[in-house]
């Protein structure tokens, strides 16, 4: 067990305004790792004030100049990238490959990708009689989550730099150990003191105050509907600016002509990867009703496979709701044909690979985010139904589209009401935009669309 102590602060690490601290536990077996200050609105409140101070050398900052401190950090990222994965595992819970290719990867791909971007952006565009300049919208308030902990992290800092603007993030109170070693690693890239700020703490303690202090001029926040609903209330009162990427309940779309092993296949591998910890995960499979009962048996053997090869859920409340809503999905009548919400375990936080048949559009299970590795087989009779189904949730974050072709698949996802689907299986695209249409968010993460968000317009008329 390790004490870890401090907030990083104005370029150092600064001892935390009170006593509390914050227990950090393993899932896997339950036991405590090691314990981060719980910060306080006073600690939240020295980040803001360095991230201001730096503001205005970090914003006159020649962009290849910024752009050369983001390709430090990707390099510094790359340097550690066991460290990460080790840590990652150590507090999520997740298997050591899945945090070396993607907690670690994607992070460092993410890095990457705005380090090009803002040598290459145009900061300053002609129209007409005018010259638009786009600057930084300043001071970054950044809430993430647990799931992906250091993506989640690099997502919102990455862009933001590149824009010019300086951060305080907020990590999620269950990882905060990788959030600790990206402070590390900014420090390394050589970021001047102050642009990256780093507050542990509890959600309605130190995030709460994030959110409400004055000197925050854009708040990112990634994590459930319910908090960025309240989240967005406190911005938009304040009229602050701020993008919001929350829950979702994606379609898996798989119509008659697809190849039907590989669509049930891989959409199984996509709801149980981080022990279905993922806001984008296909958690609804849509299945024309000739192929049904193939593509149920296919999902029940496929899941029965994950058995002991996926991580447990991150915390005991995580995994006593993904319990009750297994148990919701069996008393609403759907058909349990894998899994179950027993604990494959005795240690550890861990639910079996769940898979429900006969879920009908209005169950529970087929309209609200489990956030566990539990899918759910919905049948339907022609193409409009499956739209319908697809459709018909408060959410639209992501989803996927199996067919005979891909021109196909295409005039299907072009009438999804969501903010991006996977053709035919899809490849991870770390320049292609992230976001919810509906209730799953405001604004858009990763690419040129990730990096706008944290730009305002300024025009000069001649
Ligand atoms: P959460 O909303 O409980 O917590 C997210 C963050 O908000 C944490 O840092 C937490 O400390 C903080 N927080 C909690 N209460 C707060 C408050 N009152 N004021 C300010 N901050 C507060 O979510 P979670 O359980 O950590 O994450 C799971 C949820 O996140 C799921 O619903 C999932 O869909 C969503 N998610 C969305 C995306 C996306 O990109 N759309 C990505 C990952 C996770």
């Amino acid at each position: 067990m390790k004490a870890y102590d401090g907030m990083f602060i104005d370029g150092a690490w600064r001892p935390a305004a009170g006593p509390d601290v914050i227990e950090v536990v393993n899932p896997a077996d339950e036991q405590v790792i090691a314990t981060v200050p719980a910060g306080t609105a006073e600690d939240v409140d020295a980040a803001v004030r360095a991230a201001r101070a730096a503001l205005p050398a970090w914003a006159a900052t020649p962009p290849p100049e910024r752009a050369a401190r983001l390709a430090a950090l990707r390099d510094r990222l790359e340097a550690r990238r066991d460290e990460i994965a080790e840590t990652v595992t150590a507090e999520l819970g997740a298997p050591l490959k899945l945090s070396q290719t993607v907690h670690a990867g994607v992070p460092i791909a993410v890095a990457g990708s705005y380090a090009e971007l803002a040598a290459t952006y145009s900061f300053e565009e002609k129209a007409g009689n005018s010259t638009i300049l786009h600057e930084p919208v300043g001071v970054v308030g950044a809430i993430t989550p647990w799931n992906y902990p250091l993506h989640q992290i690099v997502a919102k800092v990455a862009p933001a730099l590149a824009a010019g603007c300086t951060v305080v993030v907020k990590p999620a109170e269950d990882t905060p150990l990788v959030a600790r070693l990206f402070a590390e690693t900014v420090q390394e890239a050589g970021i001047p003191a102050g642009v990256v700020n780093l507050v542990t703490g509890l959600g309605p303690v130190a995030g709460q105050a994030l959110a409400e202090h004055p000197g925050v001029d854009l708040l990112s926040f990634t994590g459930s509907t319910a908090v960025g609903r309240r989240i967005g209330a406190i911005a938009t009162g304040m009229v602050k600016k701020v993008a919001l990427e929350l829950g979702g309940k994606s379609a898996n779309v798989i119509l008659p002509g697809a190849d039907l092993a590989r669509a049930v296949n891989v959409g199984v591998a996509n709801v149980m990867s981080n022990s279905g910890q993922t806001c984008s995960a296909w958690t609804r499979m849509l299945v024309h009703r000739d192929h049904y009962d193939e593509a149920v048996e296919l999902a029940a053997a496929a899941a029965a496979k994950y058995g002991d090869r996926i991580g447990p859920l991150v915390n005991a409340a995580q995994q006593q709701r993904v319990r009750g809503y297994i148990e919701k999905g069996v008393a609403e009548g759907a058909r349990l044909v894998a899994g179950g919400p027993e604990s494959p375990r005795e240690k550890g936080y861990y639910v079996s690979p769940t898979v429900f048949a006969d879920v009908t559009p209005e169950m529970t299970i087929a309209q609200e985010e489990i956030f566990g590795p539990v899918l759910s087989v919905l049948r339907y009779d022609d193409e409009e139904e499956a739209l319908r189904i697809a459709n018909g949730t408060v959410y639209g974050l992501a989803g996927a589209v199996w067919a005979g072709s891909e021109e196909e698949a295409v005039a299907f996802a072009c009438r999804m009401e969501t903010g991006q689907v996977d053709i035919n299986g899809g490849r991870f695209n770390p320049l292609a935009p992230f976001g919810g249409y509906k209730q799953s968010g405001v604004g858009r993460e990763l690419g040129v669309h990730g990096l706008t968000e944290y730009l305002q317009t300024k025009s000069l008329q001649f």
